[in-house]
């Protein structure tokens, strides 16, 4: 979608700083870190979020899950981390291609705002 900000970043025509790619998924450092691991994990596959997920797509939202697990181990934040998918305006959600929240790095509260 060309009008869509993540399909521009994983098309590369909007620079990011890229820590993971595969075949699935694409994953670069928010552009507004909340915390000192603040990055998005994004499907390469335009789904505007989880409410427009399909049954087709459960394996990807569970690999999302696991790329977050992964960056969390190499990062050293396994102490505590959160993923986070924010899911209608209502719920913070400003970008409208679905994306995996991985925050983590210092101590986290509970419940989140
Ligand atoms: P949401 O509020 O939709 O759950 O999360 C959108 C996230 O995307 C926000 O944390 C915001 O800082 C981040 N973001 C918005 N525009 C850009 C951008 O152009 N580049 C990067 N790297 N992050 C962005
Ligand atoms: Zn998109």
């Amino acid at each position: 979608m060309s009008d869509c900000l993540f399909c521009r970043i994983i098309a590369g025509e909007i620079p990011s700083k890229k820590v993971y790619e595969d075949e699935q998924t694409f994953a670069f450092e928010d552009i507004n870190p909340q915390a000192p691991t603040h990055t998005l994990i994004i499907p390469k596959k335009h789904i505007a979020g989880l409410k427009e997920a399909k049954p087709e797509d459960d394996a990807l939202l569970g690999h999302l899950q696991l790329v977050a697990a992964k960056l969390a181990r190499e990062r050293g934040i396994e102490n505590g981390y959160r993923t986070v998918l924010n899911v209608g305006p209502g719920a913070g959600q400003s970008v409208f291609h679905l994306h995996l929240h991985l925050i983590g790095g210092r101590k986290l509260g509970w419940p989140p705002g």
